[in-house]
């Protein structure tokens, strides 16, 4: 996870580094499980161990199919001018894959991306903009804008913002409520 986490791979590119990791493994004689004595590694195991693979990569490619945005939750209960919200992206309704945080201000009409946040064996699977899709879908007439904390992720939001049909600004005070 911490690897796919700096290497920001698509899910084939995921599942070609997980088989490749999982073929290493394979083909040792034997295995160290730490409490254990050596255990060598048999074609039963084998078998079982790429049955596990593919019932993990089916279970994987289901859930990126299948998720959705769940509904627009209020946050804060006194927030003034500028309500908070939050959504998940969440496959078959159970167990959230990430969230959503934003804020918006209908006087100026504007809304503020304040985090999206995905656990890294969901990163690179299109959920960011699944998210972002979702968040001009619910406020059509609001002008974007995210602060400068997603250095990580800028590349991203710019190629997002080119794709998309909402307006997105780099001001960082495009509205003075916030
Ligand atoms: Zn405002």
């Amino acid at each position: 996870m911490a690897e796919q986490d700096s290497e920001h791979r698509g899910p084939a590119e995921f599942a070609e580094a997980w088989k490749a990791r999982l073929a290493a493994l394979l083909a040792q004689e034997t295995v160290e499980v730490s409490g254990w004595s050596d255990i060598a590694i048999a074609e039963l195991d084998t078998d079982l161990g790429w049955s596990l693979y593919a019932a993990a990569s089916r279970a994987r490619a289901e859930t990126i199919a299948r998720a959705t945005a769940t509904p627009s939750r209020h946050r804060g209960r006194d927030d003034g001018p500028t309500p908070s919200y939050e959504f998940s992206i969440a496959a078959d309704g159970d167990g959230s894959l990430g969230r959503v945080h934003y804020a918006i201000c209908e006087p100026c009409s504007v809304g503020l991306l304040k985090k999206i946040s995905f656990s890294p064996e969901w990163h690179c699977c299109g959920f960011g903009t699944l998210a972002l899709r979702e968040l001009e879908t619910r406020h059509p007439a609001l002008t974007w804008y995210t602060t400068g904390q997603y250095t990580h992720a800028r590349g991203f939001y710019e190629r997002y913002r080119h794709g998309s049909d909402s307006p997105w600004t780099a001001q960082q005070h495009p509205c003075p409520h916030f």
